[in-house]
This record gives C-alpha cells, sequence and structure tokens, in this order.
C-alpha cells in the first residue's frame, strides 16, 4: 500500500515538466509521468527512478480526448484521488517563414498551439476533475508564460503562441471563479526564460529554476491564492 499523494504533471519527459516531476517526487509525491511518445516516456522514468523518484508513466497526448480518456481511466485504477495536476505540455508553433507574424499568420498554425496550449488544458482538467475532487487538497497548475501578458508584452511576435498564454489565463480565471467553493486551488505559473529544447537552450535559467514556481503553487496551503498568475516574484501583471 503506498499512502503518497499521487501528482500528474503532463509533457513530463523532458524540459521544465521533467524537472517538475523530479521536484514533486522529492517533495513527497508519488508522480505520474504524462507523456506521450512511448520511448520517450519509458527513458524519462527510468532516469527519474534511478534518482530515486517513486514515479511511474502514463500515455498522455493532451491533445487527443482518446488519450485524455485513457489516462484519465489509468489514474482511477490507483484507487486513490489526484492531490495535483500540473498542465505544463506546451508548444510554440511553427516559427519560420513568418509563421507567428499577424500580417502573414498561419491559421493552422493558430489552431495546432491552441489545440495543445488552451484546449490541452482544458481537456486534461476536466478529464482529471473527478480523481482531483476525490483528493483532500487538490492543486491545479497552469504552465503559461509572461509573453501571454497583456500589460508586459515581452519577447518576440510570436501570434500563436503569446496569445494562446493570454487564453489560458483567462481560462484559469474561469476555473478559480467556478471552483471558488470547493477545495481545488487552480493557478497560473510563469517559470521565466529557461534553457530546454523549446528555446534552443539558449536561456538563462534552468529547469529546476523554472519548475520552482510551479512546485509552489501545486503545494499552496488551504487558504492559498487562486486564479492568479505568478512568477518566483510573486504576482506577474497581465
Ligand atoms: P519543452 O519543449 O522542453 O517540453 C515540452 C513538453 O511538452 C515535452 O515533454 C513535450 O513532449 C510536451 N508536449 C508537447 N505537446 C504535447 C502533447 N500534445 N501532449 C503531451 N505532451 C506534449 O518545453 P519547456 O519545458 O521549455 O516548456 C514547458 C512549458 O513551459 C510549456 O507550456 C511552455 O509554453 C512553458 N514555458 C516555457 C518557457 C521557457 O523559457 N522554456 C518560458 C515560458 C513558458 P514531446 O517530447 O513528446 O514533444
Amino acid at each position: 500500500m503506498n499512502d503518497k499523494k499521487i501528482a500528474l504533471v503532463t509533457g513530463a519527459n523532458k524540459g521544465i515538466g521533467y524537472a517538475i516531476a523530479q521536484g514533486l517526487a522529492a517533495s513527497g509525491f508519488r508522480v505520474a509521468v504524462g507523456a506521450r511518445d512511448d520511448a520517450r516516456r519509458t527513458a524519462a522514468v527510468e532516469k527519474l527512478r534511478a534518482c530515486g523518484a517513486d514515479v511511474f508513466g502514463v500515455a498522455l497526448d493532451v491533445a487527443s480526448d482518446e488519450s485524455v480518456a485513457a489516462a484519465a481511466a489509468t489514474l482511477g485504477r490507483t484507487g486513490e484521488g489526484l492531490a495535483v495536476l500540473v498542465n505544463n505540455a506546451g508548444i510554440a508553433g511553427r516559427l519560420g517563414s513568418g509563421a507567428q507574424d499577424p500580417t502573414t499568420l498561419d491559421l493552422d498554425n493558430v489552431r495546432t498551439v491552441l489545440e495543445t496550449n488552451v484546449l490541452g488544458v482544458v481537456r486534461v482538467t476536466n478529464a482529471m476533475l473527478p480523481l482531483l475532487r476525490k483528493a483532500e487538497s487538490p492543486r491545479i497548475v497552469n504552465m503559461s508564460s509572461n509573453m501571454g501578458s497583456l500589460t508586459l508584452q515581452t519577447g518576440p511576435i510570436l501570434a500563436a503562441y503569446a496569445p494562446s498564454k493570454t487564453m489560458l489565463n483567462s481560462i484559469t480565471v474561469q476555473y478559480a471563479r467556478r471552483l471558488a467553493d470547493t477545495n481545488v486551488i487552480v493557478n497560473a505559473a510563469c517559470p521565466g526564460y529557461v534553457a530546454t529544447d523549446f528555446t534552443g537552450f539558449q536561456a538563462p535559467r534552468t529547469p529546476e529554476q523554472g519548475a520552482a514556481i510551479a512546485i509552489k503553487l501545486a503545494t499552496l496551503p488551504d487558504d492559498g491564492p487562486r486564479g492568479g498568475f505568478f512568477d518566483d516574484e510573486g504576482v506577474v501583471a497581465w
């Protein structure tokens, strides 16, 4: 019998998601490593276990209804509630040839990015909510970006990616309001500019540094904030 609380991290086979999985395991969770590719998921699980982390793999493509339903069924068979959901999986979308210049925007690129970064979060969250509601103090963390901030307007012009994170922040508020009278706490996190595949490893922060705010929001006390957008420094204006 394993009495650890279970946490699910999407896109946990590499980058910030992998570091979140490692950090949550170090904080005492049994972590479900959500990843869409079998080989990449197995490799990540083996690597995390070799570091002493209590993890197991869950096949999970956030863009697929079938995959998400199957993942929820798999987690349901543990018989436990889900204490933490970190919606970390995300994509930048195609970048070249003006694909994210608003004046030449590739609409299929926008659809693909929204499918993963926004609809994927809704799909996974709604599939996992029955399990989250079974847990004592459930927490949901949505991995956003300060590029989604209407106030800061940071980074390059990326007309598919940046608005996807603005919408994710808005969706986060909608969930927080809807779940205001429950014990489910929902927030969004900004990891900063992190060296991963996503940034071509050309960024100053480590995945562990990027993971820290997600881990903090995943382990908030019952009187913690709801529906906010936070980085290491506190509230992010958006
Ligand atoms: P990576 O590209 O290193 O990792 C992204 C992860 O998401 C991978 O595990 C990838 O899986 C997974 N993923 C993508 N699409 C899907 C899908 N349809 N289903 C399941 N998993 C999927 O990126 P980061 O670690 O840097 O980014 C993680 C999150 O942090 C993203 O949401 C990103 O927008 C956000 N972020 C990152 C910043 C940075 O500076 N790196 C800055 C601000 C926000 P696979 O290996 O199969 O492709």
